[in-house]
């Protein structure tokens, strides 16, 4: 048995398989002398590896990837984070030897059609959000909003006027206060409504002359559509300020509605969620920031332009530009691949995609509204948001429903977020799991209702199917045991 923080993984380790003299290979004798090693350099004793055929290390690393879980595995309904399918021909694509092989340091002249991917992307992008210009360099969502937060900050010092408050919805992910004070303004908290969304009225109570600019992501972190966006917006520009979208929510209204038309001045786009690159193992992603026109002259260096003769080249020449954000012009696999993706499905199949997840999401906050609390009784977007209430009364909790769904073969929802939920238990489907999928997501669901109901105990330690059950997750992130050593 091997050690994990603390727990023990319910299968042999591989330094308990096989026997004394077994090997995974054979190295043929080369028929020369030993090479002259000093004798004080000379192991004594030998190396405690273990002994196993070939076969039996195959079977270790293939066992190994199977205790993990993946969006190929099955439902990935991790809310916030758009685990949906991404296809298989835009890795392809994006491994094209002309697009993998291209080197940064390529002069133009030699990168023309990467150079061409990148402008018609960051078109792309000014198309589905209504924004005038795009910079693809940002790294990830965050950064993007980093960028965004950089550029306000830029646009009211251009201004005169430089301000030193943002405001952030208490729905908001933990990544925009972050931005906020990176970008050294102070974070403003406002109180959503009861029906979980901004009210204008609260928005025009704190908004002052010393507010920058107000970050909104829409829908919002509860899956809720702002619907009173336009009002607020308007409330924020006639006091001078600014309003940052966080786009990770794009998935829910693609194809719809363009933030630009909504009010929005600068957002960014997370196309690991929503323009197909896998995500959830560490990178990388990308997140391009879209503007309107007054903030254009503050992008990022460098920039792709379009030149008079038709060709394409990266320009640094703008004054104003807040400079650059990272080494390069952006995370180009990501950006072949949210290209593909985009002009696989067209405007009609980005709608699509827009309509399917939410009708999905709607599915589920329909089939499990009866079993589980629903602190907001209204449709929602792309994602639904539970709580534990109804199972907390018999000592069930948000985190032994989760884990109890690895029995049940599925992935847990995000948990205990959003912050304003107690016991938050947040849903996206996504626009690429079929209603079979769905329903039987719904049957775990209400089986562990019955479950919390009966036999409650039998929660608290589940899951007991899994390799591990329970692993502290702090400590195994923080003090992870990565080596081996022999008793
Ligand atoms: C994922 C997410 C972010 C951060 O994006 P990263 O690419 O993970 O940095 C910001 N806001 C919301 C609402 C998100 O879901």
């Amino acid at each position: 048995m091997s050690a994990v923080s603390g727990l023990e993984i319910k299968e042999p380790s591989i330094f308990e398989r096989g026997s004394p003299g077994r090997s995974a290979m054979d190295v043929p004798d080369s028929g020369g002398s030993a090479p002259d090693i000093p004798d004080a350099l000379l192991r004594k004793a030998s190396p405690e590896l273990p002994s196993v055929s070939e076969s039996e290390v195959v079977r270790h690393f293939t066992r190994l990837s199977r205790m993990n879980y993946g969006i190929d595995v099955g439902l990935y309904p991790l809310g916030s984070c758009t685990m949906k399918y991404n296809p298989r021909v835009n890795e392809d694509i994006a491994a094209m030897p002309g697009f993998a092989a291209v080197h940064p340091y390529f002069p133009a002249a030699l990168a023309q059609g990467a150079l061409r991917v990148m402008w018609e992307l960051a078109g792309a992008l000014a198309e589905i959000s209504g924004m005038e210009a795009v910079t693809l360099a940002p790294a990830a969502g965050a950064h993007g909003e980093l960028t965004g937060m950089r550029i306000i900050r830029r646009a009211m010092e251009a201004r005169g006027d430089p301000r030193k408050k943002v405001l952030v919805p208490d729905t908001a992910h933990g990544t925009n206060p972050a931005s906020c004070v990176l970008s050294r303004f102070k974070a403003v908290e406002i109180k959503s409504s009861e029906e979980g969304i901004l009210d204008p009225a609260e928005v025009a109570r704190v908004m002052d002359d010393d507010v920058a600019a107000i970050m909104i992501t829409n829908p919002n972190t509860l899956g809720l559509f702002e619907q009173d966006l336009p009002e607020v917006a308007r409330i924020v520009h006639e006091k001078g300020g600014l309003v940052y979208g966080d786009g990770a929510n794009l998935n829910a209204v693609m194809g719809r509605t363009r933030p630009a038309s909504l009010g929005i001045d600068v957002m960014q786009f997370n196309l690991h969620k929503t323009f197909s690159t896998p995500h959830g193992g560490g990178g990388p992603g990308s997140g391009p920031v879209g503007v309107v026109r007054e903030l254009e002259p503050y992008l990022p260096i460098p920039r792709v332009m379009r030149l008079e003769d038709g060709s394409f080249a990266l320009q640094e020449d703008f004054p104003e530009s807040i400079g650059r954000v990272r080494s390069f012009a952006g995370q180009f696999g990501v950006i072949v691949k949210a290209l593909a993706y985009v002009r696989a499905l067209g405007a009609a199949g980005i709608r699509d995609a827009t309509e399917m997840a939410v009708l999905n999401a709607n599915y589920l906050r329909a089939r499990l509204k009866d079993r589980f609390h629903l602190p907001y009784e209204r449709p929602c977007m792309h994602e639904v948001v539970f709580s534990d209430r109804i199972q907390s009364a018999g000592g069930v909790r948000t985190m032994d429903i989760a884990k109890a769904l690895m029995d049940h073969g599925f992935h847990p929802p995000t948990v205990y977020f959003p912050l304003i939920v107690h016991g938050a238990i947040m849903i996206e489907p996504t626009e690429t799991e079929d209603r079979a999928t769905l329903d039987e997501f719904v049957d775990a669901m209400i089986s562990i209702a019955d479950e919390a109901e009966r036999t409650p105990d039998s929660l608290h330690d589940a899951p007991h199917l899994t390799a591990i059950s329970r692993p502290d997750e702090v400590q195994a992130a923080r003090k992870p045991v990565l080596t081996w050593k022999p008793k």
